[in-house]
C-alpha cells in the first residue's frame, strides 16, 4: 500500500525527526521524499510535484523554512505545513501569513502531524486555490482526474475506464440531473452509437463498487444526479 495516497516531500535537517515524519506517513501510505536544505527542498518539489510538503523552519543554507515557503506558494497551490523548533507566535504567524496551511511546535506527535497532513489534504482536494482541481469529491469519493483513480477513505477503488469517465463527469456536474443521453455523448461521445442500457449498467457498476459513499440518485424517467 506505500505510496498509493501520493508523495510528500519532508524537507528537515534533523535525521531523527525526518525519518520518524518519514515512517508515519509511509505507514498511512504516502510516498516520502526527503530534503536537508532550503535549495535541495525547492528542487525535490519541483521534480516531484507532492500533494503536500512539510518544511522544518530553521533550515541551513541560504534558503530557510520561511524562505523556502514564500517561494513555494508564490509559483504552486500545493499545501505546506511548517516545523518550528521554536514557541513563539512569531514563526507560527510567520508560517501562516506566508500561505502555510499549517504549522506544528516541536515536540510534536507524528501521530498529530499524520492527522494534520489528512486534515488539509481533504479541505485542499475541495477546492485547489487557484487553477483546475485535479481531485473532485463526489460524497465520500475522491476523483482524481490526473490519476483517474476513485478512493474511498484513502483506499483506491478500481474502476473501469469508462466507468471512472463516467464518475468524472457526473462529480464535474454535482446537483445537476443529467438524461442518459447527455451522459452518452459526454462519456462515450456523440460518435458512439450506443442505447440508455449501457449507461444504466455503468452506473450499476458505479453504486457496486462505491456503494453509499457515492451520492449517485435516480431522476426517474430522465437519468441520474450526483449529489
Ligand atoms: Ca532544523
Amino acid at each position: 500500500m506505500s505510496g498509493e495516497l501520493g508523495t510528500i516531500v519532508v524537507v528537515e535537517d534533523d535525521a531523527n525527526i525526518a525519518d520518524l515524519v518519514d515512517m508515519y506517513l509511509r505507514r498511512e501510505g504516502f510516498r516520502v521524499v526527503q530534503a536537508t536544505t532550503g535549495e535541495a527542498g525547492l528542487a525535490v518539489i519541483e521534480r516531484e510535484r507532492p500533494r503536500l510538503a512539510i518544511l522544518d523552519i530553521g533550515l541551513p543554507g541560504a534558503i530557510d523554512g520561511l524562505e523556502l515557503c514564500r517561494r513555494v506558494r508564490a509559483r504552486h497551490a500545493l499545501p505546506v505545513i511548517m516545523l518550528t523548533a521554536r514557541d513563539g507566535e512569531v514563526d507560527r504567524v510567520l508560517g501562516l501569513e506566508l500561505g502555510a496551511d499549517d504549522y506544528v511546535t516541536k515536540p510534536f506527535s507524528p501521530r498529530e502531524l499524520v492527522a494534520r497532513v489528512r486534515a488539509i489534504l481533504r479541505r485542499s482536494d475541495g477546492h485547489t486555490s487557484g487553477g483546475r482541481s485535479e481531485v473532485l469529491m463526489a460524497g465520500r469519493v475522491e476523483v482524481d482526474l490526473s490519476r483517474h483513480e476513485a478512493r474511498v477513505d484513502g483506499q483506491v477503488v478500481p474502476l473501469a475506464s469508462r466507468e471512472f469517465q463516467l464518475l468524472a463527469f457526473l462529480a464535474e456536474r454535482p446537483g445537476r440531473a443529467l438524461s442518459r443521453q447527455q451522459l452518452l455523448d459526454g462519456v462515450w461521445g456523440p460518435g458512439w452509437y450506443g442505447d440508455d442500457r449501457t449507461v444504466d449498467a455503468h452506473v450499476r457498476n458505479l453504486r457496486k463498487k462505491l456503494g453509499d459513499a457515492l451520492p449517485l440518485h435516480t431522476v426517474w424517467g430522465m437519468g441520474y444526479r450526483l449529489g
